[in-house]
């Protein structure tokens, strides 16, 4: 695996942040004068990395006009044109691969491996995706109007793939967007905010308001006709009540607590490498982790031992350092969080398996045991590196405790049998049920969950409805009694 970027791109990409920062926002096409300024670090080092703008509820408005400014130019080309400048993007984000790899690993602690090979590549592929779409949005959607100008807000877990899901389907579908990048990663956004302006995206089609929590409720609060947002359920639920009654469209993407049930005739080496792809890829801070992990009784034992053993081989370090498997948490507060969470377990009487914390922002993968469905650690999402492991006898009782959460994202399925995968995935309520595999993206298909986990879906041609406003509906024909 010794090749593509590594801490040497390092160098450059610091250079690249000295050089361009402190950063303004990006609106109507071009980078503002930085205003009052906070700090962004590498969450591995603590290295500081860049200062970059708070935006004010000024600073939304102003990219809210410019976005409305560029709409109707937008929307006006052809889906053809629309698309050229997708197809565009796509190969700029291919071309800095190596740099944009870099720098979302510095900014968010992620494994380069990661984010070398699955984040940037898949927010390629979204771009290609969706320029597609932009072709084939009249004949597809015939009658349907963009919505205007859409305000997304995104998470850090998936800075610029999040950003992909977000910006690509909006575009295609003729919108303009002041997108909002979380706190603690917005680096990655600042460099694709290059990128439009290089490919000479129409100035004010995309603009990137840099902020906290409060730039985000400002843009809620703006003059827009879409809130698309990603983070947090108790957030999410607030944006929901702000929007209730208003005309501006909303879609959620919100937490999971997902279940990975194994039952006695899976695989167990084929699902002790799923639970690695699911809950300790970028250390567990994913919203569709398989974070419950649910074992037929019969076979609980020999799998429990097969993901020691495997756990124990599991290298955390830096992550600019291609062997690493396990990065860094996001920021200290993250990981005082998952800390907290896991305390408040093994209080109410779990057991935890690895799952210690190191020094600076690292925690090593765990899990817990002998945990019961009431205690904090099986109900609450832990974001972070540590699953619950708990049995089954039955395959009934299997789909109980899986749909036994408030959540409703993602789910696995690990069997032999296709005739009871199948089974058991279809009783799942979750937006996504993977079987023998977890964790597995594609721009084609919707991503989306039900209950606390929001609603609304991504991806695809389901994702592009989410952007769309059908045809008025036809005035009922009068007809004259006679
Ligand atoms: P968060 O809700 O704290 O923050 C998400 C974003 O919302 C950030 O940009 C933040 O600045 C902004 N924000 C915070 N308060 C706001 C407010 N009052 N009004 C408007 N915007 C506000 O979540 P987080 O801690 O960044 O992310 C972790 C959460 O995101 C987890 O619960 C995870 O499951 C969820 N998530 C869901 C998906 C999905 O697709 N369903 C994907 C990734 C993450």
């Amino acid at each position: 695996l010794d090749y593509g970027p590594s801490v040497e791109d390092s160098g450059a990409v610091r250079d690249w942040l000295k050089q361009r920062g402190p950063f303004g926002h990006f609106i109507g096409g071009t980078f503002a004068k930085p205003g009052e300024t906070f700090t962004v670090r590498d969450p591995a080092t603590g290295d500081l990395l860049a200062e970059v703008s708070q935006g004010t509820a000024a600073d939304v408005a102003a990219a809210v006009k410019a976005a409305r400014k560029a709409q109707r130019g937008w929307a006006g080309l052809s889906g053809s044109e629309r698309a050229r400048y997708l197809y565009a993007i796509a190969r700029h984000v291919q071309k800095r691969e190596r740099f944009l790899s870099v720098l979302e690993t510095l900014d968010n602690g992620k494994p380069i491996r990661e984010s070398r090979d699955i984040d940037v590549p898949l927010v390629a592929r979204h771009f290609y995706h969706h320029a597609g779409w932009a072709e084939l949005r009249d004949a597809e959607f015939p009658g349907h109007q963009p919505l205007g100008v859409c305000g997304q807000i995104i998470p850090w877990n998936f800075p610029l793939l999040m950003l992909a899901w977000k910006i690509a389907p909006a575009l295609a579908a003729g919108n303009s967007v002041v997108l909002k990048p979380a706190e603690y990663t917005p680096l990655t956004a600042l460099a694709f905010a290059e990128i439009c302006r290089d490919v000479g995206l129409p100035a004010g089609v995309v603009n990137i308001v840099s902020g906290d929590g409060a730039t985000g409720a400002a843009l809620v609060a703006a003059d827009v006709d879409k809130i698309a947002f990603t983070g947090s359920t108790e957030v999410g639920r607030g944006i929901a009540r702000t929007l209730a009654g208003t005309k501006v469209k909303l879609t959620l993407e919100l937490g999971g607590k997902s279940p990975f049930v194994v039952m006695e005739d899976a695989d167990l080496d084929a699902a002790v490498e799923g639970v690695v792809d699911s809950i300790w890829f970028n250390q567990g801070q994913v919203c569709c982790a398989g974070s419950r992990i649910l074992v037929a009784e019969a076979v609980a034992p020999r799998f429990g031992a097969l993901l020691t053993a495997r756990m124990a081989r599991m290298r955390m370090g830096q992550p600019l350092d291609k062997s690493t498997d396990v990065g860094a948490i996001v920021d200290p507060i993250q990981k005082a969080r998952i800390i907290d969470i896991c305390a408040q377990a093994t209080d109410a009487g779990a057991e935890l398996v690895g799952g210690q914390p190191g020094e600076g922002c690292f925690i090593a993968p765990g899990y817990l045991r002998n945990i019961g469905p009431a205690n904090p650690g099986m109900v609450q999402e832990i974001f972070g590196p540590i699953a619950t492991l708990s049995t089954f006898r039955a395959a009934d009782e299997a789909v109980e405790l899986a749909n036994n959460t408030r959540y409703g994202l993602a789910a696995s399925v690990w069997s032999e049998s296709a005739a009871v995968a199948t089974d058991i995935a279809a009783r799942i309520k979750a937006g996504v049920v993977w079987i023998n595999c977890a964790n597995l993206f594609d721009a084609g298909a919707p991503f989306g969950g039900y209950r606390e986990s929001g609603f609304g879906r991504e991806g695809g041609f389901v994702g592009m409805l989410d952007y769309l406003a059908p045809p008025a509906p036809k005035p009922a024909k009068i007809t004259t009694p006679t």
